[in-house]
């Protein structure tokens, strides 16, 4: 068994364990520790204890951690891919750029240290200073998904360290060995005991335990919009931050470079084998181009390969479990019935959990196909008929999360960046590609409001403070003065 509970600067092994899997093969790739609600209140008052020296260390200071912490993954960038593929299944390149994106929210969070901006303003009386401060919002909880397995526990671990908050992390319990392996970086970069803790396990004890107790006072989830619902009304009175699914539309219209969008499409749809929470699983095409961009779509499906992300010549890797596959092929049975097959519909038969690219056509907006969040590499083509029922019909989902137009008329791409209902909006490039210093997030169902990355990733794991400093020598009151 690895150790995978980090607890107060210590690794520990659990009495129960788990297994992860390598769902390219569906060999076991280790098992690791189950945790306890036990394990997360050591963890807790672990986090307690270490946190008033590490909210008191100056955020330059801790800076400096974060920027180590880049450098080490920079060094292990390889290793740390060749282990994110084995263990999620991504694409080997695809893996790269899961550690790039840690590497650099550490670097950017890193930077943020300097700034962690408040900001000043006058106030409405003389001899009276009035500014704000970002001040930690305590001990907080983290967990994750599996789908990235480095680079979402990054982006949230870099805002809470640099916000001066101490950490309880809990990883999908898919990729355990991930979060080890990102942690083990955290503690050769000399991150103080107690500063980050991981608890492996399951989310019925572990999971549970962190979003309800009341010792945590911020909690920064990822995953599914079933989890966030049970988290909204769990939690208690904490500060939360959701970042949910989302159900991404490419909108193609009749003048758009078509073998660009093509690109845009099966990137978007089948990169990462659709397990991305900005996958474009809809694409609304005006219906005077449907027709070539449909043939267009299926020549390119064809040449896909799909097979372990470790090999080189792999376009697709595998699901992630067996209820992933069973999920795709539940959904490819309903697309059926809901739309005309173009390609795909098929899980392998072979080992290791994969399932073909497929593509629906003829789809109606209220379709299932064409609402649900299906996490696999299933899109299904609507039609429309002018940009107007295209806006419409992309923003007739609950989810808010990403969104794209192809066209090279810059009327209807700004009619559409300003109507879409979406956190992003891409123009002539596809729904997946967020850069680390722009905030992410998205709106209506995907999320409750919060960003990460970018500056405004430091709100979630930071409190606002209002300061006002009066040096005039006697009592002024606001609002009732100088009237
Ligand atoms: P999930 O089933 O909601 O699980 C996410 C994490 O929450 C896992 O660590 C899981 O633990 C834990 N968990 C599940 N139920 C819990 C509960 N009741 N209390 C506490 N923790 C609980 O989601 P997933 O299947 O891993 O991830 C896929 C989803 O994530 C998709 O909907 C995708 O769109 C979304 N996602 C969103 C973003 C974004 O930024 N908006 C990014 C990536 C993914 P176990 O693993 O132990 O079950």
């Amino acid at each position: 068994m690895d150790d995978s509970l980090f607890i107060n600067g210590k690794w520990h092994g659990g009495k129960k364990t788990f297994t992860s899997l390598n769902p390219a093969t569906g060999k076991s790739i280790g098992s690791f520790a189950l945790g306890t609600k036990k394990d997360v209140e050591k963890a807790i008052e672990a986090a307690e204890k270490a946190l008033p020296e590490w909210a008191g260390t100056p955020a330059p200071k801790r800076g400096e951690y974060l920027f180590e912490i880049s450098r080490l993954l920079r060094k292990n960038k390889e290793k740390l891919a060749a282990r994110v593929t084995e263990e999620m299944g991504k694409v080997l390149n695809e893996a790269r750029g899961d550690v790039q994106e840690a590497i650099d929210i550490f670097e950017y969070m890193g930077g943020e240290g300097r700034r962690l901006f408040g900001h000043t303003t006058p106030s409405e009386m003389n001899n009276k200073t009035a500014y704000t401060i970002r001040k930690p919002v305590g001990t907080v909880g983290i967990i994750t998904p599996w789908n990235f397995p480095i680079a979402i526990p990054a982006w949230k671990i870099s805002a809470a360290l640099i916000g001066g908050n101490t950490i309880v992390f809990k990883p999908s319990s898919d990729t355990p060995r991930c979060a080890a392996d990102l942690v083990r970086i955290l503690d050769e970069a000399g991150i103080p005991p107690g500063v980050v803790n991981m608890i492996t396990g399951s989310a019925s004890e572990v999971g549970n335990e962190i979003v309800t107790n009341p010792r945590i006072r911020g909690l920064s989830f990822t995953g599914s919009r079933e989890t966030g619902k049970w988290i909204t009304q769990h939690a208690g009175i904490k500060k939360i931050g959701l970042e949910l699914g989302g159900k991404n539309a490419i909108i193609v219209m009749e003048d758009a470079n078509l073998d660009l969008a093509v690109e845009g499409i099966i990137w978007g749809a089948y990169g990462t084998t659709g397990q991305r929470c900005t996958a474009a699983s809809r694409i609304i095409a005006h219906e005077k181009i449907r027709k070539p961009l449909e043939e267009k779509l299926a020549g390119r499906i064809e040449k896909l390969r799909i097979g372990n992300g470790m090999d080189s010549k792999t376009d697709i890797g595998p699901l992630i479990n067996e209820k992933a596959v069973e999920k795709s092929l539940q959904y490819s049975i309903i697309g059926r019935k809901e739309g005309k097959l173009v390609e795909g519909g098929k899980a392998l038969d072979t080992k290791g959990f994969f399932f073909e690219p497929t593509l629906f056509t003829g789809v109606k907006p209220r379709a299932r196909i064409a609402q649900e969040e299906i996490f696999g590499p299933i899109a299904a083509i609507l039609h429309v008929k002018n940009l107007n029922e295209a806006i419409r019909v992309c923003n007739n989902t609950v989810y808010g999360l990403s969104s794209s137009i192809y066209t090279n008329d810059i009327t209807r791409a700004m009619r559409a960046i300003d109507q879409i209902e979406a956190g992003i909006t891409y123009v002539n490039s596809s729904t997946i590609g967020a850069e680390v210093h722009l905030p992410f997030g998205g709106v209506k169902q995907t999320g409750n409001g919060t960003r990460e990355a970018g500056s405004e990733g430091i709100h979630e794991f930071t409190e606002t403070k209002t300061v006002y400093i009066d040096y005039s020598g006697r009592l002024q009151k606001a609002q009732i003065d100088n009237r």
